[in-house]
């Protein structure tokens, strides 16, 4: 049965209490089901009802700790927020096994975002993209006045470029403001300055400014990442195996996609714990994946002289250390406070290395046992617990599944309900 309705008008400006009693009434809610939806946002609610509208709980992650990470020469402990087993497990081994050739080298790009503006309703667009360039300078200049505080941290617009597109409506002229965003995320501050440049765009090309909004393209925020692992620590098989996979991923976009997935894993974990636009980071992503016009792997793996295996990955990031909610989050801000990290470059290159160790993990489980061994093992807890074990109870089942070699929710039944007799 569905709620009885969800027509609740201005829920939002309901206390806390009165949204619990309409959820309540409207959900059939037991007392226990309100009392959990309490109890999770009880040390929270003042906080994340100032993130969101209608706030009625916390949903709660595990916070976790990868450790073993030598980024550029740097030590590195990185928290992630995940909720799948063995993700954080896989990171520190991948990052282990790569210390033995010195960690992770990584690089990134100044964090530069794009703005776009649409702009319609014009005659001429050779005339419209001149005068736009001539009139360069006062554009950015108009784009910088909206953000001083940018500006004194050394960011701001810095360029603009226009395209002419062939669209369904007809042909249409595309702006791109190019932000340096320093370390925010930064659509906030280019949407501004996009909206803020809008009408002087439509004054000089006589057209009219339809969206104005941050392109979650960023292909000109990067971060390079580079790894070697040891033939005599992973083994020939473990370096062949991986080369396999690594060319099934840039021949086929069914596995190029899972090959990916393997890498947000890290990433992602990373970008939660440290309060960052999870949807940002994935749209980067997987448009860049995508940018040949066939989905390729976001990573690449080879041998070299010596028969190592080296790891290479590449990939947009627009994530922050200020703005959005990477202040205001207390646990975003501990995440960056154990990542010692001072620059949103710096905290770009910790997510590339994590997500390219997440990678090789994954590729050398898939090549030597699979991949449900491990991850069933560590999945079992889950399991026993779905079905209703508590405490010691957990334990117990999940090592029974696990030394019969069957973790399965029919098996975790079998096992409680013969525990309970
Ligand atoms: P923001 O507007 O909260 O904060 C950025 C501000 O911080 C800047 O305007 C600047 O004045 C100030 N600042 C102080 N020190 C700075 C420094 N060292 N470097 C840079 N700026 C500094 O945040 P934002 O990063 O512009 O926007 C991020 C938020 O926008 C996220 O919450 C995201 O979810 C949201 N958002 C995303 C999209 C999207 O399509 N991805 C669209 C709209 C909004």
């Amino acid at each position: 049965m569905t709620a009885q309705t969800s027509r609740i008008p201005e829920f939002y400006k309901k206390t806390y209490e009165e949204r619990l009693q309409i959820l309540k009434q409207q959900a059939e809610l037991s007392d226990e089901e309100i009392h959990l939806l309490r109890l999770h946002a009880a040390a929270s609610f003042g906080t994340v009802n100032r993130m969101i509208e209608n706030v009625i709980s916390v949903m709660f992650l595990p916070l976790g700790m990868a450790t073993n990470f030598l980024i550029n020469g740097e030590e590195y402990m990185i928290p992630m927020a995940v909720e799948e087993s063995s993700v954080v497990a896989a990171a520190c081994n991948a990052a282990k096994l790569a210390r033995i050739s010195g960690g992770f080298f990584v690089s990134s790009s100044d964090p530069i975002m794009i703005g776009q503006v649409q702009l319609l309703g014009i005659n001429d667009f050779s005339a419209a993209q001149k005068i736009i360039f001539l009139h360069k300078a006062r554009i950015l200049a108009l784009a910088n006045a909206h953000d001083q505080v940018l500006i004194a941290n050394g960011g701001g617009a810095v360029d603009l470029e226009t395209k002419v597109l062939e669209t369904s409506r007809g042909p249409m002229l595309i702006m791109h403001l190019f932000v340096n965003v320093c370390d925010a995320m930064g659509s906030n501050i280019v949407n501004t300055m996009v909206e803020g440049v809008a009408t002087f765009l439509e004054d000089l090309t006589g057209g009219y400014a339809r969206l104005r909004i941050v392109s979650n393209y960023a292909v000109r925020r990067m971060v390079k990442a580079r790894a070697v692992w040891k033939k005599e620590q992973i083994g020939t098989e473990v370096v062949e195996g991986i080369l396999d996979a690594d060319a099934l991923a840039h021949a086929d976009p069914y596995r190029a996609a899972t090959h990916n997935k393997g890498i947000m894993n890290g990433v992602d974990a990373v970008a939660l714990a440290t309060g960052n636009d999870l949807r940002a980071v994935e749209a980067s992503a997987h448009s860049y994946a995508a940018r040949s016009g066939s989905y390729q792997p976001l990573s690449h793996f080879y041998k070299n002289e010596d028969g190592d295996l080296v790891g290479e990955l590449e990939m947009p990031l627009p994530i922050g250390i200020v703005g959005g909610i990477t202040k205001s989050h207390p646990i975003a801000q501990l995440s960056l406070k154990i990542l010692r990290v001072k620059t949103a470059c710096q905290l770009t290159e910790i997510m590339g290395a994590v997500g390219l160790a997440q990678n090789f993990a994954a590729l050398r489980v898939l090549v030597r046992e699979g991949i449900q061994r491990g991850h069933m093992r560590l999945h079992s807890k889950n399991i026993a617990s779905n079905v209703g074990a508590i405490g010691d109870e957990i334990d117990v089942i999940a090592e029974r599944m696990v030394c019969e070699r069957s973790v399965s929710d029919g098996r975790a039944r079998e096992l409680f309900d013969e525990l309970k007799k």
